[in-house]
């Protein structure tokens, strides 16, 4: 039995089904080791009753994506967004430091805001770097576009974003009358995006789905539970078996990091504030409040190279400097619980047995079906 699970469902007024919300009880809990910053998407289902599935995800301190939530609605649209996200808050409460990142679609720009006040909307940077081709042909645009939205400094930002207006203005145009900065760049975001700019990896669980997407609802709720529960024993193994301090990925990082502070020369300013040179640039670094001017150790939260030189003469653990969330210990415990399967229908509660959903009324789509056809035979000559 999946303790915690939080599951809702909304009708019309012709008890015909409208709403699905769907949250494991393991990834209820797992939140708690999850950072604080999580994408949204929907995608088509292709089934009998069309509808698209919703999902809210976070990503571990692995780098790998968590889901959290999931939904089923008949059309993505500001009434759809809004009972999600108000059952989403139950799983992720609304906090000052949460980053909610989605793409732009309506439906979910004017309900964002109103459901998560205080809460920061981030937009994906890849669909918009796709909307910006379509403004601006020139090449190399959108690659610079992707490139200066990752810069951590908000003056490095401003010198690059300068010169990417000069080179190409039509397309600093579309971005200054699409979004604010704080939208889009992770120098100017409020809360702290870590090295989440796209909602790519949401999207690659939408991918993953491709063939269950044309199940029904309830088969299609079987898949979700027998993936989820899939990979919470796959990297629960994995985090048994690693015997690094922290995570895979972040040792990874932080070993290239440690290449790059080799060749630093640091000097101490404070009881813990060292003032690190590495050739043309310098970068004061404060151990206590675990902050580099270079701004990499605020955002991502655990030690930029600046700070891997200055805990050299401090003599001070560096894995100590890092966030709790890249721990093994928060690895293994967000996925510590189990995704039990739903039990048979003669175990289910009394009230939910006896309850009459109505299948919805199907709008047909507009535009012509896809279908997987079998070339003719001039094609296999071509190829
Ligand atoms: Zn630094």
């Amino acid at each position: 039995m999946n303790q915690g699970s939080i599951t809702d469902i909304c009708v019309d007024e012709e008890i015909r089904f409208k709403y699905m919300f769907l949250a494991f009880g393991a990834c209820v809990k797992g939140y708690r080791s999850m950072r604080k910053c999580v994408s949204i998407d929907g995608t088509w289902l292709k089934g009998k009753y069309n509808g698209v599935l919703l999902v809210a995800s976070a990503q571990d301190g692995n780098y790998h994506q968590y889901p959290l939530a999931w939904g089923v609605v008949d059309v993505e649209s500001t009434s759809s967004w809004s009972w999600f996200l108000t059952k989403l808050l139950e799983v992720v409460p609304d906090e000052t430091g949460l980053v909610i990142i989605s793409d732009r679609h309506q439906g979910i720009i004017n309900v964002v805001s109103s459901v998560y006040r205080n809460a920061h909307h981030g937009h994906c940077t890849w669909h918009l770097s796709q909307n910006l081709k379509t403004r601006c042909k020139k090449k190399g645009a959108t690659e610079i576009f992707l490139q200066i939205a990752k810069i951590y400094k908000q003056n490095k930002f401003d010198v690059a974003y300068s010169d990417f207006r000069k080179r190409y203005p039509e397309a600093a145009q579309f971005l200054d009358e699409r979004d604010t900065l704080d939208r889009w760049t992770r120098a100017y975001c409020p809360n702290t995006r870590y090295n989440i700019m796209t909602t790519n990896g949401v999207e690659s669980i939408n991918a993953r789905l491709l063939e269950e997407r044309k199940l029904s609802i309830t088969s299609l709720l079987d898949s979700l539970q027998r993936l989820t529960s899939s990979w919470f024993v796959r990297y629960r193994n994995a985090s048994i078996a690693a015997n690094t301090n922290l995570t895979p990925t972040i040792e990874g990082i932080l070993r290239s990091r440690f290449t790059d502070a080799q060749g630093m020369k640091f000097f101490k300013l404070g009881r813990l504030e060292f003032d690190v040179w590495s050739g043309r640039h310098s970068a004061i670094v404060d151990l206590e409040s675990k902050r580099c001017t270079c701004r990499v150790f605020d955002m991502d939260r655990f030690t930029c190279a600046h700070a891997i030189a200055a805990s050299w003469l401090a003599n001070i653990d560096l894995y100590q400097l890092c966030s709790e969330y890249y721990s093994m210990m928060t690895w293994f415990m967000a996925y510590s619980e189990t995704v039990y399967p739903v039990l048979e229908e003669s175990e289910w509660p009394r009230n939910i047995i006896f309850s009459v959903v109505l299948p919805p009324c199907v709008e047909k789509r507009v535009g012509r079906k896809k279908q997987n056809r079998i070339p003719w035979i001039g094609e296999f000559s071509r190829r």
